[in-house]
């Protein structure tokens, strides 16, 4: 197949997640009696509201209530490692052990997925370079994996070998779950101008489709510059206005 774009879907999220949200805080501060008297007190607009008052407070607990989905493909295990550090969250990512890599070697187009990076996509030469490198890594992959089973090791024994000699830009399937609290923070973290292209790009991604399951709490998602002053030091990127605009526009 060769190079791959990214592809992100919300593929589920809590049933109402803003109306749980406003529940769950509600029940902090309310004297009543019982869950089914909270229930009626819950109205759409009282929602709202409620949420924007939690999120400027920072009472977050709440927000923990309402999780969220994504399948993410078209990325690269460069990327899908930076992802997995955010240690709040439920993964299930493709094996490299029980999934083969091996091509047919008569059809040299038939090579492993993977991600270029825009900087190589935008250099005849360089492109070159790296494609190149993506065929020869095949080409020794299906060799080591003929070779391990020639010596008795098949299925994912050969596998989970072979795939030492595959690059970071071999391409990734995860499914990932976060609650709204940690997605804020991965927002916070990694769409910062400062977080890596590939990463930004993703959580770009899933913030829109988060904005669109609950646009109240995830309104003022985005990097930290958003709602203050960038937290960057020496190393921001003094765009402050252009990434406020961006986030405030992103649909
Ligand atoms: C621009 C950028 C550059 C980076 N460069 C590097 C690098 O060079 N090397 C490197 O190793 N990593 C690097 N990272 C990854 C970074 O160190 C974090 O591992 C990653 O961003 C996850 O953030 P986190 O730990 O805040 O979040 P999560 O794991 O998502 O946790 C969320 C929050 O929960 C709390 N928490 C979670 N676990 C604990 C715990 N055990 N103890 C106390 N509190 C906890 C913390 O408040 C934390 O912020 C980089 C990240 C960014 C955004």
């Amino acid at each position: 197949m060769g190079e791959v774009k990214l592809n992100v879907k919300l593929i589920r999220c809590t049933l109402n997640p803003e109306e749980i949200v406003a529940l769950a805080a509600k029940l902090c501060y309310s004297p009543v009696k019982n869950i089914d008297e909270l229930q009626e007190k819950i109205s759409v607009d009282d929602q709202q509201q409620f949420i924007k008052k939690l999120i400027d407070i920072g009472h977050l607990s709440p927000i923990e209530h309402a999780t969220f989905t994504f399948a993410i493909e078209g990325i690269s295990r460069s990327c899908s490692h930076q992802i997995v550090r955010h240690r709040l969250a439920s993964y299930s990512q493709q094996s490299q052990r029980y999934v083969s890599k091996e091509s047919n070697e008569s059809d040299l187009n038939n090579i492993f997925d993977y991600i270029v990076p825009p900087s190589l996509a935008n250099d005849g030469e360089a492109l070159s370079i790296f494609n190149k490198f993506m065929e020869y890594a095949q080409h020794t992959y299906n060799a080591i994996v003929e070779r391990l089973n020639h010596l008795g090791y098949q299925g994912e024994l050969a596998f989970q070998d072979a795939r030492f000699v595959l690059p970071n830009a071999c391409e990734t399937k995860l499914i990932m779950t976060m609650n709204a609290r940690e997605l804020l923070h991965f927002f916070n973290q990694r769409c910062c101008n400062r977080a890596q292209w590939e990463i930004h790009a993703l959580a770009d991604a899933m913030l829109r489709e988060a904005k669109r399951a609950a646009p109240v709490l995830f309104n003022l998602a985005g990097p930290g510059c958003l709602s203050g002053a960038c937290e960057e030091g020496s190393f921001s990127c003094g765009k402050i206005n252009e990434v406020r605009r961006k986030y405030e526009i992103l649909q």
